[in-house]
Order: structure tokens, then sequence, then C-alpha cells
């Protein structure tokens, strides 16, 4: 059944292992394979699709442009289909927030926008340290591998990973201010053997980390922290910007303003490749082609871009996800965590998890698969793969969104055999 995968594709897939079918069509959050089976969609393209499958706003606006034989593929050529992305990200996403952020174009993936940011900031300070967080993942690319914590990502790169300092997370101590006390010891100490930073990057919520939600006090003292040390704060958006949280942008709640932002996934409104760099207008520091790249300009994307922001806008995703959010940690809270008082409940918006490790990390993954093998495609993330990861398309039918969580606790209550 799956032949020429097993036999000509590289080892190195992954997904697939967990979801083992042959998918042909996607609407919203259905998925459905080759024998016409539906799965409901927890995943979400790791958050690529925030605005549902074939979100039909965004569909029309990129098939009238194919229809068209508008210019594809044009490098970093002016092109109204940029023009236009660019006329919409500033008026609908950047203005009403009053943020006045440069656009940079990056290639096709997160990983590319990491690396820009990180050569950027490298550049602006003259500095070649960086500091990331404990559990952070930015991406598998050398650079940005080397901002990402996880032991086994980072043994596939072959060689050393330097240049970062990983400070604990708010969560990594029981108390979330002892992380940043030891972050301003270092910065304070100049004995204390490691480089002062040009940047932290930072997620403002883990999301393979384990869906770690950061405080908003701990948030606003992380920027005061960077402001009285002249260190960039670098938001990494690319999972749990574009609504996920509840905001366009994931630090909105915390009244922040990074002096960077890097976004990917779900910006495209499509699922299409395209990430970008956002910078404060004194850290476009870049020569002309200093930085460059032969797809950074997908033309289909910055269409359903576009289209997508305009949707956003227009069905208020942002205030959906509050909502819908709401439903997941209500029903996961009275109805899966009773099941046993070692589950841990953890989310914001619409990205939540449910934690294991309690009573044992390895339970995610037969939880997971048995989601699977109920209709439900569902990921995990965070230590040991410990936590099940709630991450359905904002746009998800309340009906549908509370079919998909009925089916985690009849796979729950399976796994901990309580049927
Ligand atoms: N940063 C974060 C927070 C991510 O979640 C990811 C991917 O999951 C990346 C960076 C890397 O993005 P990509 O896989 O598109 O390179």
């Amino acid at each position: 059944m799956f032949e020429i995968f097993e036999e000509n594709e590289s080892v190195v897939r992954s997904y697939c292992r967990k979801f083992p079918t042959v998918f042909t069509h996607a609407k919203n959050a259905i998925l459905t394979d080759r024998a016409g089976k539906e799965y409901i969609d927890f995943f979400a393209g790791a958050g690529a699709i925030n605005l549902g499958h074939n979100n039909p706003y965004v569909k029309k606006a990129i098939t009238d442009y194919l229809a068209e034989d508008r210019i594809i593929h044009a490098l970093d050529m002016y092109t109204e289909a940029k023009e236009e992305f660019l006329n919409t990200m500033r008026d609908s996403v950047l203005s009403p927030r009053n943020l006045t952020f440069k656009v940079m174009c990056c290639g096709s993936t997160g990983t590319n926008a990491v690396e820009a940011a990180l050569k950027l900031c490298r550049k602006v300070k003259g500095r070649e340290n960086v500091f990331a967080f404990f559990g952070a993942f930015h991406g598998m690319t050398i650079g940005s591998l080397s901002m990402t914590g996880d032991r086994f990502s980072r043994k596939g790169a072959g060689l050393p990973l330097t240049n970062v300092t990983f400070i604990p997370y708010y969560n990594t101590f029981d108390n979330p201010n002892t992380s940043l006390d030891y972050l301003e010891s270092v910065l304070k100490d100049d004995h204390c053997g490691i480089d002062k930073p040009a940047a932290i990057f930072l997620e403002t919520v883990q999301a393979e980390g384990g869906i770690n939600v950061a405080p908003i006090d701990w948030l606003k003292r992380l920027r005061k922290i960077c402001d009285d040390n002249d260190i960039l704060m670098v938001v990494d958006d690319i999972q749990v910007g574009v609504g996920r949280t509840g905001t366009f942008f994931s630090f909105e709640r915390a009244d922040i303003v990074p002096d960077m932002v890097v976004l990917s996934k779900s910006i495209s409104g499509f699922g299409l490749p395209m990430s970008l760099l956002l910078m404060k207008p004194e850290y476009d520091a870049f020569k002309p082609a200093e930085h460059n790249g032969t797809f950074r300009g997908n033309q289909l994307a910055f269409v359903g871009s576009k289209a997508g922001m305009e949707y956003f806008v227009r069905e208020d995703l942002g205030k959906q996800a509050r909502e819908k959010g709401k439903i997941i940690a209500d029903k996961v809270k009275s109805e899966i965590l009773p099941l046993d008082e070692r589950l841990k409940f953890r989310g914001i918006g619409m990205i939540a998890g449910i934690d294991f490790s309690g009573i044992d990390s390895k339970l995610a993954l037969e939880v997971c698969h048995k989601c699977f093998d109920h209709g439900l495609v569902i990921e995990l993330a965070g230590r040991e793969d410990c936590v099940l990861k709630i991450l359905p398309p904002l746009t998800v039918e309340e009906e549908v969104l509370n079919k998909g969580i009925d089916i985690i606790l009849s796979s729950v209550k399976e796994v901990l055999n309580l049927n």
C-alpha cells in the first residue's frame, strides 16, 4: 500500500509514520484519504493551516490569479502581487497595531527567516553570541538548529553548534522569575564566561517545547532586560502567530514590541511556502543582496497572504481563536483531566496540550495512535513527546471541534483502561 514511499523515499520522512495513509483531499478541518475515510485535523500542517484547508476566499484569489497567466516566479522583482501583499500587510495588520516594521521576504520556509534574523542581529550588534531558551525550537538548518534545544535534532547537524547560550525558560524552575534573575546575573557578571549576546530569540508560547505559555509579567520583564542591556528581542511567531493565540501576533497580549519577528507557516493563508522577517526600520541593515535567494517571493503565496489577511480581519479570527480555545480548555479540563489527576493541561487560544509525563510520557504516543485509528490526526510535543498537542485550524466548526475532543477522550480512556 505504501511501497513507493517505503522503497523510494528517504527514511527521514516522519509524520507519515504516525499517520499511515495516503491523503487525497482536504476541506477546512477534514482530511480525506484514498479509501474515502475522513479524519479530523487537529494538526493543521503544524500550524500552517490556521485558515483551514482550501479556504474558499483565499482559494478564489489564487485560482483567479493562476487563470489569468499572472507572473508566478519573479525573484524579488517588483510585482503587483507583492505590492498588494505589502499594502495589505501594512494597512490590515501592522498599522492598526501601531507597528512600523519593515518586511523582508525570506526563503520558502520558516527556518529561512530565522537564519536571516540571526545574521541581521549579529550584523547590527557586532556580536556573535545569541541567547535562546531551554525547550526552544527554531528550525533545522545550522543557525536555527543551534538555537533549538532538543539533543536528537542537534545531533543531526554533524558538527558543533556554536555561538548560542541557552537560558532557562519561565518553566524551568518553580518560580518563573528565577530564570530571569539568572539571565540578569549573567548579563551583569563580566566574569561569568558567557559572551554578551546580540539578541535573545524567544517563542512567547513554546509549541514544539510542549505548549509552554510564558506569563505576561515574564515577557514584559524580558523586554525590559533587553532594553536595559542593548540586546535585540526577536520573537519567533512561526507556529503561534497569525491568530493562533487569540491575537494576530502572539506578543500582543503582553503589550510588548519585539525588535524583530519571524513569521511563516500560516502567513501565506493557504499552506504555501513563505517566510518573512519583520524588523524595526532602524535594524533594516543588510546591504542590497547581502542576503539573497531564488525563491524569496512566491507570487501565489503573496496572493494567498493578501487574501488570508483580509479574511482574518473580516472573520475576526483572533476572536474565533479565543472563543474556540475556551471550548477546548473547558472540555479538556472538565472531561479529560478528571480521568487521572496526574494529567495536566496547558494552552492559550487554539494551541493546547495534554501532558502525560505525570503518569508516563509514552502514553501520549499511544493516545496519538488510537486517535488516528478513530479518525483524528493529532501530533505530540515536549520532552520525550509527552504532550498531546491540540492545534486545529482556527476556522474549525464547533461541531467538528467537539467531535475531535470526544475522540481524544475515548482514546485516553482506552489507553488508561478506563472503559
Ligand atoms: N520556529 C518555530 C517556532 C517552529 O515551530 C518551526 C517549525 O515547526 C520553525 C521555526 C521552522 O519552520 P520550518 O519548519 O518551516 O523551517
